[in-house]
């Protein structure tokens, strides 16, 4: 049996990998195609370190086994049926998983590839996500492994479980559910485990597990404080762990449009300013910045972002969705691509698009202006007060702002009024939410 490795990045907590391990009487091959060989964007370097780090983890244990390991890269030969003769398996297996249409394209031909060579694909659903196609009944029980087989003291210093860990000890004495949209406290409040969850190196169950655990340890320890703020914020953290597969779930249902926009010179222009921060709004500007030089930045900013480029910047909606696939180190098209639609208004639309002033969320998220400041060293000369709007100082060192906020702001309102575009109708939206 061929096991087969894409955002399922390790080896415990792996319904594939468990199945193959426990029926694979004359052994098993396991085969990682890298995310670029299977048509995703380039990832970013840290994603590409973490995935590297798991890749040389998983080939250890592997090894150790004696089970052969393989990594395919973007120019080597992606047949699985080449790939099941090379290493002498009769069967692939699999976790459901889903994908931009032109992964999609890439599954769709492993299948009929492997259906004329004679050899069975097998794809299972380990990870409770509701999906159409193949594997897609919503198991009963999510899939873990055993408790025994993820023991601390096997688990490396940079392990993903042991990270999950680390974040779910010091979790109660962080305020979780106030500071993760603040710049400056994000960081330390939220996990930081996106990447992990999106490459696959964790599973969203193993989690939720660890967090009820915690949860249910500390509660003993402090039966006094359940209702404090460091007592919910395990059911805060947890609840966004379970947004996570409810946006995977959703994806599954979501057409993707794949085809890139043509963009006038002018809305060239605007894309490259708004993709490197040089637009001359700051708040935007510095959250694309941060984006640009850490690979991260916290949900509200990627609202702000968002809205700023589709909503007041006229951006296609399609290209802010690509620029930030490219720069998201966590990027997982079951979360970027609804997000974005849902502020485009295109997902959800009874709820509008996400029209949101940048220099109101400046001020709401930023009040000090330390944090563009930090990545504006250039406001120093600017006097407080005046950092969101650099431009009302008679002597402004930024850019002069491309478009009128107000104005666009008003206009991208009017606009919406006028638009009657679907691609879900409310029905589907409930439906998919499993409310109808
Ligand atoms: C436009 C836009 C695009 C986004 N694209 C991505 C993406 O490509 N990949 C991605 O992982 N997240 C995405 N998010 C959601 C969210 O911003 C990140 O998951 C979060 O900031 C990650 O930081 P963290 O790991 O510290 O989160 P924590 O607060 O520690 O949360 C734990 C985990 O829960 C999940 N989670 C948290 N918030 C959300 C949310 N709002 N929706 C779905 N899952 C969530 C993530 O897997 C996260 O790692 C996007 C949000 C927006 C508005």
């Amino acid at each position: 049996m061929l096991v087969l490795l894409a955002e399922d990045l390790r080896l415990e907590d792996n319904l594939a990998f468990a199945i193959a391990s426990d029926t694979g009487r004359d052994g098993f091959a396991v085969l990682r195609v890298q995310p670029e060989a299977r048509g995703r964007p380039t990832r970013t370097r840290h994603r590409h370190e973490i995935e590297d780090a798991a890749e040389a983890r998983i080939g250890e244990e592997l090894r150790h086994s004696r089970m052969p390991f393989e990594v395919l890269r973007p120019h080597d030969d992606t047949s699985l049926v080449t790939a099941c003769r090379r290493l002498g398996c009769t069967s692939v297996i699999r976790n459901a998983a889903d994908g931009m249409a032109a992964e999609n394209a890439h599954r769709v031909g492993w299948e009929q590839e492997l259906h004329s060579a004679h050899i069975p694909f097998l794809t299972v659903n380990g990870e409770m996500i509701r999906r159409v196609g193949p594997g897609g009944a919503k198991p009963d029980q999510p899939f873990l492994s055993d408790d025994q087989a993820v023991a601390q003291e096997k688990l490396s210093d940079d392990h993903p479980i042991r990270l999950l860990r680390d974040f779910l000890r010091v979790l109660p004495e962080r305020n979780y559910l106030a500071d993760m949209w603040i710049p400056g406290r994000d960081r330390v409040s939220s996990s930081q485990l996106s990447t992990h969850f999106a490459a696959g190196t964790l599973s969203s169950h193993r989690a939720e597990w660890e967090t009820a655990k915690a949860e249910k340890l500390w509660h003993a320890a402090n039966p006094e404080r359940s209702r404090s703020t460091e007592g919910t914020s395990f059911r805060h953290f947890r609840s966004r762990i379970a947004m996570r597969t409810g946006f995977l779930t959703t994806f599954s249902r979501y057409k993707d449009k794949p085809s890139r926009a043509s963009l006038t010179p002018a809305q060239s222009e605007r894309l490259s300013a708004w993709r490197s921060g040089n637009t001359g709004i700051p708040m935007p500007d510095a959250a694309m910045r941060e984006l640009s030089a850490t690979g991260w930045i916290n949900f509200r900013l990627r609202q702000l972002v968002t809205s700023y480029g589709i909503q007041l910047l006229q951006l296609p909606a399609v290209e802010v969705g690509a620029a930030l696939a490219e720069l998201f180190d966590d990027y997982e098209p079951g979360i970027t691509w609804p997000q974005v639609a849902l502020n485009d208004g295109t997902l959800m639309q009874e709820r509008g698009p996400r029209i949101l002033n940048p220099v109101k969320q400046g001020n709401d998220l930023d009040p000090s202006e330390a944090y563009i400041r930090h990545w504006f060293p250039e406001l120093d000369s600017v006097p407080a007060g005046f950092g969101h709007e650099p431009w009302l100082w008679f002597d402004n060192p930024l850019p002069a702002p491309l478009i009128n906020h107000k104005a666009a702001f008003r206009d991208a309102r009017a606009r919406w009024g006028k638009r009657d575009q679907v691609f879900m109708s409310r029905d589907d939206v409930l439906r998919t939410h499993g409310l109808s």
